[in-house]
């Protein structure tokens, strides 16, 4: 019998949600990744945001692996150090109070909207469900957190989705008192970093009017920190770079180092929410994920985050002078590039040239590993560079 490629198998049995790069993955070490073809590329897309440390970290499989050797999964009906100790870690870096354990970015979000929607109608009484997020935004791919993501053209074909979402607009901060006003808000949500929205950290102006409108009209605030958390922003997570103090902060990719997992830090004023049986996941709080997830957070130091913060300053400096391209954003190590040729050319260019990098709209996205060789750092920007040309 004729043996399919790896390539022939997925396009039969695998279904079409994805546009897929012609490459596939054969291993990788670091920020170097190679094809089976045996082609070496500079990885600038990390997954997307998920191999904090690059790919096959030592240190993250040593963590891993004890804790698979010692056992790989126990319900949440019983204690796990793991699991515990995560909660610890993440409460002492942000100040929050709890965290429910998901298993994707998805997951976090609609724990945060569930809790969001339970404080709402304890404190501020039944009609007070609306969640207002941002035209532009990303929040997942469920019903509800397609319903939460401002952007019409992930919505088409999918309706009727969750109600109770509305939409406000980051250029017109002084219409949001209104907003919330007129539907009877109780929290706003919002990424930082706008991610597939084309990274747009959000305007200084409308920071500041989210913080009046939700300190004058009691509103709950969170935090998407699902691709910008976790070192990536140059601080531990993206909103402290910011001055604001959200209720609710979640996050995923980065976090768990290449194994899913989604958090949903819950502050002072929703701590105590939910009680047992308003919310659950089988796979939730994984050991083994949780023991990677410690091995990575607890390498979040300040010389790391300054590193990021300097690879940061870097790629802005030399992509913001090159030649065919428009504009850089973004904020650490997410950062969005209009290039003058169509992007998805850059993209198979920069691809031919041995560099891996993302899309996000119409731009192209760095995504690279946390503690990215500053040596590969600069061969990437170089073939970059080129490739806009
Ligand atoms: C990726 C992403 C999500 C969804 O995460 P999944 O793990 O794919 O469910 C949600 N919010 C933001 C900001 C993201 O970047």
């Amino acid at each position: 019998m004729e043996q399919k490629t790896t390539r022939q198998l997925d396009e039969e049995y695998v279904a079409h949600t994805y546009a897929r790069f012609p490459v596939e993955i054969a291993k990788g070490q670091g920020s170097l990744v190679w094809d089976t073809e045996g082609k070496e590329y500079i990885d600038m897309g990390t997954g997307i945001a998920v191999n904090a440390f690059g790919v096959s970290d030592q240190t993250w499989i040593d963590a891993v692996t004890a804790q698979l050797g010692r056992f790989q999964h126990t319900s949440n009906l019983f204690y796990s150090a793991p699991c515990a100790q995560l909660a610890q870690m993440l409460c002492e870096a942000t100040g929050l109070k709890k965290v429910f354990y998901g298993n994707s970015g998805a997951e976090a979000n609609e724990c945060a909207i569930k809790a969001a929607r339970k404080w709402a109608e304890q404190t501020k009484g039944p009609g007070h469900h609306t969640i207002i997020t941002l035209k532009n935004s990303f929040h997942g791919r469920t019903i509800t957190t397609l319903a939460a993501t401002g952007q019409d053209v992930f919505h088409q074909q999918f309706t009727p989705l969750t109600e109770g979402f509305v939409y406000a607009d980051t250029t017109k901060p002084e219409a949001l008192a209104a907003l919330a006003a007129e539907h009877h808000a109780g929290t706003i949500m919002f990424e930082t970093v706008q991610g597939e929205g084309g990274v747009l950290p959000l305007p200084a102006d409308f920071v500041q009017a989210m913080k009046a409108v939700a300190a004058e009209q009691n509103l709950l605030l969170i935090a998407d920190e699902v691709q910008l958390g976790n070192g990536r922003s140059g601080a531990m997570y993206g909103y402290m770079n910011m001055g604001l103090e959200p209720d609710i902060v979640t996050t995923a990719k980065g976090l768990g180092g290449g194994l899913p997992i989604g958090v949903c830090m819950l502050g002072q004023r929703v701590a105590d929410v939910f009680v047992p049986g308003d919310h659950g996941s089988t796979f939730g709080g994984n050991p083994a994920v949780c023991a990677g997830a410690i091995s990575i957070f607890s390498r979040l130091t300040e010389e790391v985050l300054a590193g990021v913060r300097a690879k940061s300053r870097r790629i802005f400096d030399v992509l913001s002078n090159a030649e065919g391209i428009e504009s850089v954003t973004g904020m650490g190590l997410m950062i969005g590039v209009k290039t003058q040729k169509p992007v998805k050319d850059v993209v198979a260019a920069c691809r031919e040239k041995g560099v891996l990098v993302l899309t996000a709209k119409d731009k192209m996205r760095l995504l690279p590993a946390l503690n990215i060789p500053d040596d590969l750092l600069e061969e990437a920007l170089a073939r970059i560079a080129a490739a806009c040309v």
